[in-house]
Order: structure tokens, then C-alpha cells, then sequence
């Protein structure tokens, strides 16, 4: 039997050649790659999921509630409380990871004869759940300090017109947050371009030092915010992402969502997470404070890092970043090669997981010099 392709199938031609979303999953003692969150679960929370997953599995041969009431309540009051803004369950929408959100959203506001349009570097998923849902996919200016130029970015929507705008804040690779008049900007033009969705895209915005962008959705029935459990709430394993809009938003990705897309389970151990968001804020903070100390140390060993609103830094500048990837890698420490020309990304760990990779760096410093 000869071999058979990817490419050898009668696949979508926008899918021929591209390769799968991926960072090595590399079993090294310190993995510093991916944004997870270091800090397991506690143990008095990992008690209250398995007592909340014990009750919802009497009702297994049910269905779960499709509309995920419960949950979308409990993280409609953590957003009032954390943004002071008020939300209401109407306003608030959830799915497997806020990845999945994204995709609802383009299959929603996207899809074949339509663009969509982010500012990069940033997380490459857009670009991806773009073509995944027949979405051209348009790639937008930022400046060499990696912040967004509104006078560029304007420029680029005026152009090209898409239908669904992503702002990342802060930004995945580079830890960038943007302003609140940034986004009214951009949603202006973005609007008077053509009348298109705008994403802001807040999977880390726990970790920043400025305040949320959500409560911008006030009276924009275009702007969306979307969040995850996959960081600040230490469950990246949970696959939880939410959006917050006008009520009109959430109504419109029930058109394309799956029924029962939210198992029983998923939203039991949701639900228990949302009991313990003191706590798991708590890491959250100190995680901040090792952010800044990675920027600080990474600083006076003679790197660039730049300024990191997120729960990682991008620092540099290497002549070849694969290489020093590599040279990292060598002393145990998995870091992210994300294709920026000159930079690395690295995940704020446990104090000593972050003592690991700067001892990992500084030996790679003393080798270069
Ligand atoms: N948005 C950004 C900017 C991210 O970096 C990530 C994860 N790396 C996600 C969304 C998706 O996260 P999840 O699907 O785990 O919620």
C-alpha cells in the first residue's frame, strides 16, 4: 500500500500545505512554552470539582443545559466584579476554550467571501480559525515596538475593509497591551470601513497592568470580548473560553454553535472553579511579580525584553532565535520559538522554574560572549 498525504486527499484547497497549530509538547524538567498556568489546582477546589462532577454524573444520560444558564451567570458576576462594569448572564456566551469562541464567531461573522484581519505578530490561531472557516485572512501592521501605530492600523482597515477585526491586549507573543482609545479607534474605522465585528481578544488580561477593555462593549453592539479559563484560573486542561457583547451577539453564535457543545462536566468543574476565584487569583499575583522580575533580570543581563502586560515576556534579540532556542533548550528549559524574527517568548513559571531558565540564560549569554 503506497503512503497516502495530507495533500494526496481531496481536502479544501486553503488547508493544502499548512501545517497543524502546535508548540512541541518536549518532556524536559522546566517547560516554560505554552502560558499555562504553573500552579496546580488546590487541593480543597480539586475537591469541589470532583463532588460537583460526581453530582452531574447521576445525570449523564441526559443532556446537558444547552444554554449553559448557570455557568454563563457565574462568569457574568466575575466579570462585574472584576471590571466593575455590570454584565448580565444575556451578555455573556461560553465554549470549549476561548478558541472555540473565536471560531463560532467567524463561522458567525466570517466565513467564505468574507476577511478577517489582525495585527502581527500576534497569536497565530486567528489567522488559522480564519482559514478553518473559509475566512480570507489579512494580515495588519504593528510598529517595531510591537504596540499598535492607530494611524497605520486605521489606514490598513480602511483598505481592506474586513469583517471581523481582532485586537489582541495584551498580545500573544509579545505581551503588548493596548488603550482603551486604541480600540475605540480602531472600531470607528472598522465601522465606518464597513460595518465588521471587533474582537478583543483578553486571554491574559488578568495579568495587566491596566485595566479591562470589556467595559468598552457599552453600547457597541460590533465589540466583543473574549476571555478564557486557561490562564488566570489555572485551567488550560478545562477547555473554558467565554465572550461578553451585546445580547444580540450572543443570540447570533447560537446560530452556528453545536448543540450541547458544553459537556455536563465541563460546566460542573467551571462552576466549581468560579468558587474559588479568590484564591486562584491570588497566584495570579504572584505570577505578575515574577513577570516583572523575568523583565527586570532578562534587562540587566544585557536582553531586550519587551514591556509584558501578560503572564510571559518576549525578550531578544537573537541573531538566530532557533539557535538560542536550542542552547536553552540544551539546559532543560523549554521556551517558545514563535517565528518573530530576533525573539523569544518565554512563560512565567514557579520562582524556581523562572531561576532555572535564568541560570539557563545566563549560560548561553556566557557561551555567546
Ligand atoms: N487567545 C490568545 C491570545 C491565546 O494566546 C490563547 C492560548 N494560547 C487563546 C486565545 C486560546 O486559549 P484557550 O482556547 O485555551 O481558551
Amino acid at each position: 500500500m503506497t503512503d497516502v498525504r495530507i495533500d494526496d486527499l481531496p481536502i479544501r484547497d486553503e488547508l493544502r500545505g499548512k501545517s497543524p497549530y502546535g508548540a512541541p509538547q518536549l518532556d524536559v524538567p522546566v517547560r516554560l512554552n505554552t502560558n499555562e498556568n504553573p500552579y496546580p489546582l488546590p487541593e480543597p477546589l480539586v475537591e469541589r470539582i470532583a463532588e460537583r462532577v460526581r453530582e452531574a454524573a447521576r445525570h449523564l444520560n441526559r443532556y446537558p443545559d444547552r444554554d449553559a444558564v448557570e455557568l454563563r451567570a457565574g462568569l457574568a458576576r466575575y466579570l462585574t466584579r472584576t471590571t466593575g462594569h455590570e454584565v448580565d448572564t444575556s451578555r455573556v456566551w461560553a465554549a470549549n476554550g476561548s478558541n472555540e469562541v473565536l471560531q463560532q464567531l467567524l463561522q458567525t461573522f466570517g466565513g467564505p467571501g468574507r476577511t478577517a484581519l489582525g495585527f502581527e505578530p500576534s497569536y497565530s490561531m486567528h489567522g488559522l480559525i480564519s482559514r478553518g472557516t473559509g475566512t480570507g485572512w489579512i494580515s495588519g501592521p504593528r510598529r517595531d515596538d510591537f504596540g499598535i501605530d492607530v494611524a497605520a492600523a486605521s489606514a490598513a482597515i480602511a483598505e481592506h475593509r474586513p469583517d471581523v477585526v481582532f485586537i489582541t491586549s495584551p498580545n500573544n507573543p509579545t505581551g503588548t497591551a493596548v488603550d482603551a482609545d486604541t480600540v475605540l479607534a480602531l472600531h470607528d474605522a472598522a465601522q465606518a470601513a464597513k460595518p465588521s465585528l471587533v474582537v478583543v481578544d483578553e486571554a491574559y488580561v488578568e495579568f495587566s497592568h491596566r485595566p479591562s477593555l470589556l467595559p468598552l462593549i457599552e453600547g457597541r453592539p460590533h465589540l466583543v470580548v473574549s476571555r478564557t479559563m486557561s490562564k488566570a484560573f489555572g485551567a488550560a486542561g478545562l477547555r473554558l473560553g467565554y465572550l461578553a457583547a451585546h445580547p444580540a451577539v450572543v443570540d447570533a453564535v447560537q446560530l452556528v454553535r453545536l448543540p450541547y457543545h458544553l459537556s455536563a462536566v465541563t460546566q460542573a468543574t467551571a462552576l466549581a472553579a468560579l468558587e474559588h476565584t479568590d484564591t486562584l487569583l491570588g497566584y495570579v499575583e504572584h505570577l505578575k511579580a515574577e513577570r516583572d522580575r523575568l523583565v527586570t533580570e532578562l534587562r540587566a543581563l544585557g536582553y531586550e525584553v519587551t514591556d509584558s502586560d501578560a503572564n510571559f515576556v518576549q525578550f531578544g534579540r537573537f541573531e538566530d532565535a532557533h539557535a538560542a532556542w536550542r542552547g536553552i533548550l540544551d539546559r532543560g528549559v523549554l521556551v517558545r520559538d514563535n517565528g518573530v524574527p530576533g525573539w523569544l517568548r518565554v512563560t512565567a513559571g514557579t520562582p524556581q522554574e523562572n531561576d532555572a531558565f535564568l541560570d539557563a540564560v545566563r549560560a548561553l549569554r556566557k557561551e555567546q560572549s
